[in-house]
């Protein structure tokens, strides 16, 4: 019978299959230790986490490698074969300090071939004539075999074309992890199937132990993939149960209230208050937002776009659905300048409405906040905009009902939590507010799911306006940088505006401001000495960066030198080159946010990225404009980075499932979780007893707590 085929047994074959129940307590016996395999072997399982039986068969490979034989062992090749010891002696070594080499004659089926072993004399005890061995070797172009790696086995030949190669660590090496394997390889069949059956077979999936042997002990390349995506399918579905359930708990333990009725405001403002007309992505996510807020439990939705999409309106909107029934709106902010900002644009959006607002923020005056929390407190205030001062204490609401949290991440639970116990109070049912969460970084929908997987998503792709095209180029070389001032000067001349980016310096913000201010004296002084520089960082006191922001704004100054903190918040439309000093320092979405500041008027934008031309990221920056598909490369980048050991990040971490590769898989894992919460909420029939031990196992025991029904 074929492995992991999807095509229906004859009555014959099941009647004649062998029957096995696993054995479980056989997994938790223990691995062999010192005795066995000496100090740093042991050791070194204790290192990998890797005490019994069961821990050794989850110790996944990480790659696979050639299986030969002597005679099909190629020059220039390492490969993993399974020999016995014919002979073994050793060789005095002529020069000093160095100990005697052990030879060896080795065979097996096809032929025999003499090895050597260095610095390890000791092996003419330990391997003696008749011992099978693993050995991994590496065959040089004459032909002439050196030993990398070497463990004995009791295993016979296994005829397998790949063997699995296992993360490793000091003292034990994959070689010997993969002899341990083939020791315990009947315990695989011991392990559980958390999946139920039905489910299985819907998603036409080989059963758990079928995968891990698969994975093992690959028979080919097909198979040992067809049991990662099983294994891997095991991943997702359980981080979706966890972030489903989450949800659903959340869900129905807190009520909100349901907003379905006038919608007076909204429909004037729509029609004839807003000052232009929505994207189709806009208007989609009212709509959404619209049946959300209908609800009696509390939206949790993700508002993704990137900078300039047009998330302010859509804020708005929601707050505003608060507003004409009767309820409060607030919207916080991670910094003043941001709060600011969203209080200006919304008075800016709604030109013809009077609805009571007010800014809080930690600058505002005493008198100021007593005014506002007494407002807030007694309802008179409709629509409130702030910072962390909005989930202080003693702020109390009369009716919150809507709550809009831009740039989420970078608020913690806590403070979250915290707005959420500020809603409203209705015949002694405390009501949680409607929450809209916002974010400028678009992320792949993969990493969404998984990162976010306990909201519903909403994104505006679409740009708003025509927006003008951006060329970017990567440049470098002195020739280059000529050029790049000299393109430079040309639209300075035709009355542009240039942004200098200076060099990101992670470990100093002081340093930076140092470099920037070297730069900014330099290009005054040289390059640029016909135009009116300023400099911008983030130690410069509030008054100067003021000065240096409205004459950059007001077309006073030229060019703004800045460090990455112009990468909120400036809006000049008549700014349209960009130059980044050192720009493979920054990542890219850093870059495509810096960027996304030209491009925004009439004019057609230049951005300059100072670095090497192989940069991946830098090219991609170059080659795309759209924030998700950068995302995406980046996320790609990132994995690969990280496959060679090279970058670390801290995204959610998995043993097999690799994304974004596993979209599909993941979209499928999702679906079904979907469905697990929505019949078997607490996973309490027999046939998800298995899953449910093994949520627990992945995401502690309050991935099992119970959802109110
Ligand atoms: P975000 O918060 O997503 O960065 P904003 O909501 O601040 O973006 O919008 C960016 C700019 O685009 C604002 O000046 C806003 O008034 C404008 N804008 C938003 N939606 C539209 C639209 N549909 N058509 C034209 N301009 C729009
Ligand atoms: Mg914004």
């Amino acid at each position: 019978m074929q492995f992991a085929s999807a095509d229906p047994l004859t009555a014959d074959e099941i009647a004649s299959a062998p029957v096995h129940l696993p054995r479980p307590s056989r997994l938790a016996e223990p691995l062999p230790g010192t005795e066995e395999l000496g100090p740093r072997a042991a050791r070194a399982l204790e290192t990998l986490g890797l005490h019994t039986v069961g821990d050794l068969l989850e110790h996944l490979p990480r790659a696979r490698g050639e299986a030969r034989t002597i005679a099909t062992l190629q020059r220039e090749e390492t490969a993993t074969l399974l020999v016995e010891v014919r002979r073994i002696d050793t060789r005095s070594v002529r020069r000093r300090g160095m100990k005697p080499r052990v030879e060896a004659t080795v065979a097996d089926h096809t032929g025999s071939t003499r090895i050597s072993f260095f610095n390890q004399p000791w092996l003419v005890q330990r391997y003696p004539p008749g011992t099978r061995l693993l050995l991994t070797v590496r065959a040089d172009p004459r032909g002439r075999i050196s030993v990398t790696a070497h463990a004995p086995t009791d295993q016979q030949l296994a005829g397998e074309a790949q063997v699995a190669q296992y993360p490793a660590s000091e003292g034990i090496d994959s070689t010997r992890i993969l002899a341990l394997m083939r020791e315990h390889r009947a315990a695989i069949a011991d392990t559980l199937e958390p999946l139920p059956g039905r489910l299985r077979a819907r998603e036409r999936l080989p059963d758990r132990p079928a995968a891990l042997a698969a994975l093992h002990f690959p028979g080919d390349e097909g198979e040992a993939e067809r049991g990662r995506r099983r294994l891997a399918f095991d991943e997702l579905l359980l981080v979706q149960l966890a972030l489903l359930r989450r949800r659903a708990r959340r869900e129905s333990a807190a009520a909100a209230p349901s907003l379905d009725a006038a919608r007076d405001l909204t429909r004037r403002w729509l029609e004839t208050g807003l000052p232009f007309p929505l994207t189709n992505d806009q208007a989609d996510a009212l709509e959404q937002i619209d049946r959300d807020l209908a609800e009696a439990r509390p939206m949790q939705r993700l508002l993704m776009g990137e900078v300039g999409s047009g998330k302010t309106v859509v804020a708005l909107f929601a707050l505003l659905r608060a507003v004409e029934q009767g309820w409060q709106g607030a919207l916080m902010a991670p910094t003043e300048t941001l709060a600011e900002q969203h209080f200006a644009t919304i008075q800016a959006l709604m030109p013809g409405e009077a609805v009571p607002a007010a800014l809080l923020t930690g600058s505002t005056t005493h008198s100021r906040r007593t005014d506002v929390l007494g407002k807030l407190a007694n309802g008179e205030l409709r629509l409130v905009v702030g910072t962390h001062a909005l989930i202080e204490p003693d702020v109390r609401f009369a009716r919150l009902a809507v709550a809009v949290v831009d740039e989420q991440h970078r608020f913690g639970v806590r403070q979250r939590a915290a707005l959420d116990a500020k809603g409203a109070e209705v015949d002694g049912t405390q009501l949680s507010p409607h929450v809209l969460h916002m974010t400028a970084t678009p992320i792949p929908r993969t990493l969404a799911l998984v990162e976010h997987g306990d909201l519903d998503h909403t994104v505006l792709k679409e740009l708003p306006r025509g927006r003008r095209p951006i060329q970017t180029f990567v440049a470098s070389g002195e020739r280059e940088r000529a050029r790049a001032y000299e393109r430079i000067r040309e639209e300075l001349r035709a009355g542009r505006q240039a942004f200098v980016v200076c060099p990101l310096v992670e470990e100093s913000e002081a340093l930076q401001a140092k470099a920037a201010r070297a730069e900014f004296e330099r290009l005054r002084d040289t390059e640029l000495r016909d135009f009116r520089v300023v400099l911008m960082h983030g130690q410069l006191k509030a008054r100067e960066k003021q000065e240096s922001m409205a004459a950059f704004a007001a077309g006073g100054a030229d060019v703004l030198v800045a460090t990455s903190v112009i990468e909120v918040g400036i809006d000049v439309p008549n700014a349209t080159v960009m130059l980044v000093e050192d720009a493979e320092r920054y990542g890219i979405s850093q870059l495509h946010q810096l960027r996304g500041r030209i491009g925004r008027g009439e004019h057609p934008s230049l951005c300059l990225l100072f670095g090497p031309k192989d940069s991946a990221r830098l090219k991609a920056l170059a080659a795309h404009r759209d924030g998700f598909e950068l995302a995406q490369i980046d996320l790609r980048l990132r994995k690969e980075g990280e496959l060679i050991g090279v970058r670390q990040h801290g995204f959610a971490q998995f043993k097999v499932a690799q994304l974004p590769d596993d979209e599909a898989l993941l979209e499928r894992a999702r679906r079904e979780a979907a469905a697990l919460v929505q019949d078997d909420p607490g996973l309490e029939r027999p046939e998800h007893a298995l899953l449910a031990q093994a949520l627990a196992a992945s995401y502690g025991a309050e991935a099992l707590a119970p959802i109110p029904a």
